[in-house]
């Protein structure tokens, strides 16, 4: 077992489980707070500020912006029933889609992002107030209503302080909204260390428990928990290796997750650059299958990812 190794939620030393061993790294369990992580020991040095190529920029560029937004509209319909306007934050905004869609729904926007790419092509084609800073190293105070983590918290190494900054940046009664892999819904459970989303630039591995727990030990009410699909990562991750390996005529098929490996994230862009060609209404009618579908898994909690909306507690 991992020497060192810290809890970075209970700050246990001593008491881990291993949860499953994968060829290069170990990944943990606490025994006294449930929290399942990667040690640091076994980090690379995950280079954020060189995440995405500029091969990948040019896929997302030629993608539809139409389609992107029309699925981050349901995240804003999620938000909207308990903030319907305000100022959004989101914090590692990517590619910027979430606050395009966020600022076309009546938000006052703003975002940091630090990978290049992502941050000039925010600022750049969808003129977004984005800023490229460590959100660590900006003082925010008591002036957002609502603060959104979509797929971040899972690759900060300090959870803890993360989230409080958080809590002082939000107004009073401002909303933290997170999403991450999710390690207690069925197929994490089943793959183990095979699943798609466990990976060394992934740090924390959240449960519907430990992060109720994190956000509930750091002056936040949990209002809401659901599990979320989300059809993008499905077709790049999921479907692309399937018909790349069903492609493959040799007696001896690599394994789907040799196929995966060997697949750049420029290419994983252009397999949904491709299904995103389709007319606009045979689209609009995949968007309402989609959304019928992703409402139906989300009440039976069936999705590989978490969502978890939270309200800054006014006394401690
Ligand atoms: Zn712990």
């Amino acid at each position: 077992m991992s020497e060192h190794a810290i809890c970075a939620l209970c700050g246990e030393h001593e008491r881990f489980t291993v949860y499953c061993q994968a060829h290069t790294y170990q990944v943990l369990k606490c025994n006294a707070c449930e929290f399942i992580f990667i040690p640091q020991s076994y980090r690379k040095a995950v280079n954020y500020t060189d995440y995405k190529s500029e091969a990948v920029t040019e896929a997302v560029k030629a993608g539809n912006n139409w389609l992107k937004i029309q699925r981050h509209k349901l995240r804003i319909k999620q938000i909207k029933r308990y903030k319907p306007g305000g100022t959004l934050f989101d914090l590692g905004s990517g590619w910027g889609h979430f606050l395009k869609t966020a600022q076309t729904s009546g938000y006052t926007v703003s975002g940091v992002e630090l990978s290049e790419e992502p941050y000039v092509y925010s600022v750049k084609y969808l003129n977004l107030p984005v800023q490229r800073a460590d959100f660590f190293q900006l003082n925010f105070l008591n002036q957002f209503d609502v603060i959104t983590l979509w797929d971040v918290l899972e690759h900060i190494d300090r959870p803890v302080p993360f989230v409080v900054k958080c809590n002082h940046a939000l107004k009073p009664n401002g909303l933290l909204v997170i999403q991450v892999p999710q390690i207690d819904s069925f197929i994490a459970r089943k793959k183990k260390c095979n699943w798609n989303m466990m990976g060394l630039d992934h740090v924390n591995y959240f449960s519907r428990k430990t992060l109720s727990n994190l956000l509930s030990a750091n002056g936040f009410e949990v209002l809401e928990m659901r599990s979320s699909w989300e059809v993008k990562l499905f077709i790049m991750y999921t479907l692309l290796p399937l018909i790349k390996r069903f492609k493959v005529h040799s007696k001896q098929k690599p394994s789907i997750r040799e196929v995966d490996q060997n697949i750049s994230a420029a290419e994983r862009q252009h397999f949904f650059n491709r299904i995103t060609r389709f007319p606009k209404p045979v689209l609009w009618m995949l968007i309402q299958i989609h959304n019928l579908v992703y409402g139906l898994l989300s009440r039976l909690n069936i999705g590989e990812e978490l969502v978890i909306i939270a309200q800054k507690r006014t006394s401690v």
